[in-house]
């Protein structure tokens, strides 16, 4: 009989040389056998704690090597892995807690008192720190390794991973090890993985991109991993000589060409850079290749269904564009009804294949809400395709805004003024409008070299600079219908965006909530 536990995968593809690096980190290097033991080790930790099969553990800890071998051992016991981002409070933890109800929750040292309050009474409680100090691996060092890998099917469970959720209650995607396994094997074949690539690690690990994504295709590659604790430009650019491929967020991206030391050379050994978890502006693809050389391939996913579409390894990788739809990953564009639209035209993306989650935890009728009579799941995205077959995001469903009846895209509005010159980046938004429903508000971030010193937060445009609201106003015209141009134009120093480099819209909403209410209704218009 097979087993389907990942980890069973995974450690199947584990180097013969049992001295072979697999995280390379600040304190030393982790071999991928001594990984395996220590993995096995902590199992044993869990086990004890009552931890077994569909068991949640639910993990808030620092990146660190102890963390990725925690991943492992719950992966071997066939637990429920339930990371959380450890920029939650206490009270967000809380809510998860009593989400997932977890048999043990791992969490640094230092938070320790504040979230054993509000842990459930029978979920034990561990610690790991960022230098892999606390109970978990001292109990660990002192436990006969759990060598066993639990039998499981590929529909078992074996991540729970909350959605960052913009608005309303987080939902827990349920994962199974079949999905992880299924993307991973993709991911890995048809992004070339050849055998010595060195992966560059600087994304955080609870999240798809860092956890699954990256750490998967470098496991079943047997590759070295040279895993930083965080993205910071100048330790990336350091030690970029000695990868081959590169994961990151767009703002890596656009961190790195700010940095006059990133150059040709610093890239002179690299195979791939890959780019997702956010819209790569197509100004950074183009100003990426011409100072490396390298054209960053994009890609799209989500997690609810890993990745999703990715631009061709060989193929052209075209910037603005996520390429197609994965080997296994069937993609249509549909109308509100889930009918298929013609090439070239906006709808819905929705998706089915062996990478698609097993629903929300607890959450049946979310899970239902999100899903097609016929069991396609509908992403929330709103794509196009073309007639090959090639996707382009055009934002979130819920970012559209609906202005006097008409929808504009905001992502068509942004592409426009992104070109403008002395513009950085830009969010367009809808804001209550007493007349229109809701207005089209651009949010612009102004390139440094035009940005006021005394500026802060968002301001008015001023006269004397050069890049202004009119001035915008002006330039759109002849580029976009009356009803897409924005009737409001406002400057702030950057963009809010999340860790995994999402702008955060509903933020942006927020703070301009009355943008049109208030004594001056109608002197907003124009
Ligand atoms: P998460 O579940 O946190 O990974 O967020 C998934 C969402 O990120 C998707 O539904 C998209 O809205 C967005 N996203 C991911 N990759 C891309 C991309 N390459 N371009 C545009 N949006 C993306």
């Amino acid at each position: 009989m097979t087993n389907d536990n990942l980890y069973q995968l995974l450690h199947s593809r584990f180097p013969a040389d049992e001295n072979a690096a697999f995280l390379d980190h600040a304190r030393g290097t982790l071999g991928y056998r001594d990984a395996d033991e220590a993995g096995a080790r902590i199992a044993a930790v869990l086990a004890e704690a009552g931890v077994g099969k569909g068991a949640r553990v639910v993990v808030q800890v620092a990146k660190s090597p102890e963390a990725v071998t925690l991943y492992l051992a719950c992966l071997r016991l066939g637990a429920v892995f339930v990371p959380l981002n450890p920029a939650y409070t206490a009270a967000e933890v809380g809510y998860f807690l009593a989400d997932a109800s977890p048999r043990v929750l791992v969490c640094d040292p230092a938070r320790e008192g504040e979230l054993a309050a509000s842990a459930p009474a029978d979920t034990r409680l561990l610690t790991l720190g960022a230098d892999g100090a606390g109970t978990l691996v001292q109990a660990a060092d002192a436990a006969p390794p759990r060598w066993e890998i639990a039998r499981c099917a590929g529909d078992d469970l074996a991540a729970i991973v909350y959605t960052s959720g913009t608005t309303g209650r987080s939902k827990g995607a349920m994962l199974t090890h079949a999905n992880l396994a299924v993307n991973a094997l993709e991911l890995h074949e048809i992004w070339h993985w050849e055998p010595g690539d060195v992966l560059l690690h600087a994304l955080p690990i609870f999240h798809v991109h860092g956890l699954f994504v990256a750490l998967h295709c470098a496991m079943l590659n047997a590759s070295r991993v040279i895993f930083l604790d965080r993205f910071d430009a100048a330790q990336v650019i350091a030690r970029l000589p000695e990868a081959t491929v590169m994961m990151g967020v767009p703002t890596f991206y656009t961190r790195l060409l700010e940095r006059d030391d990133f150059s040709r050379e610093t890239c002179a050994g690299m195979r791939l850079f890959i780019s997702g978890s956010a819209p790569l502006l197509a100004e950074t693809h183009t100003r990426f290749r011409a100072r490396t050389g390298h054209t960053i391939l994009e890609r799209y996913g989500m997690s609810e269904a890993g990745m999703i579409t990715s631009n061709p390894y060989a193929g052209a990788r075209v910037a603005g564009t996520v390429g197609f739809a994965l080997p296994s990953v069937r993609l249509r564009i549909a109308d509100e009804a889930g009918r298929p639209v013609p090439p070239g035209t906006v709808g819905v993306l929705e998706i089915t294949g062996p990478n698609v989650f097993a629903g929300y935890w607890q959450m049946p009728e979310k899970t239902a809400a999100e899903h097609r009579d016929d069991g396609w799941f509908i992403t929330g995205d709103m794509a196009v395709m073309d007639e090959t077959g090639r996707v382009s995001i055009v934002g979130r469903a819920r970012d559209l805004v609906i202005s006097g009846g008409l929808n504009v895209y905001p992502k068509e509005v942004e592409t426009e003024i992104d070109q403008l010159p002395g513009v950085a980046e830009s969010a367009v938004i809808g804001v209550a409008h007493p007349d229109f429903g809701e207005a089209v508000v651009a949010v612009v971030a102004r390139a440094p070299a035009t940005q006021s010193a005394t500026q802060s937060g968002a301001t008015q445009p001023d006269d004397r600079q050069p890049l202004d609201e009119a001035a915008i106003g002006t330039a759109l015209a002849d580029r976009l219908a009356p009803f897409k141009r924005p009737k409001r134009v406002v400057f702030v120093d950057e963009l809010p965006r999340n860790t995994m480099g999402k702008v955060q819209k509903n933020q942006l909403r927020e703070r301009f909530a009355d943008l049109f209410r208030g004594p001056r209704p109608s002197a907003a218009p124009r």
